[in-house]
């Protein structure tokens, strides 16, 4: 099952979840803390932007 990275707005508290892609397209997932899902926000795991190229170039 893979694992999910997740934000609690409310708690401030980043947290993970591991539910099957099935359960992830259908709901979000609950703060384990305040066990609410209209706070928590999906943070997308192991993507790097390259956007600091420009200071190593030069
Ligand atoms: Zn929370």
């Amino acid at each position: 099952m893979p694992e999910y990275e997740y934000f609690c707005r409310h708690c401030q508290l980043p947290f993970t979840s591991a539910m099957s892609v099935k359960q992830h397209d259908e709901r979000m997932a609950e703060c384990p803390v305040c066990h609410q899902s209209k706070e928590v926000e999906k943070r997308i795991a192991h993507v790097y932007t390259v956007t600091s190229r420009k200071s190593a170039a030069w």
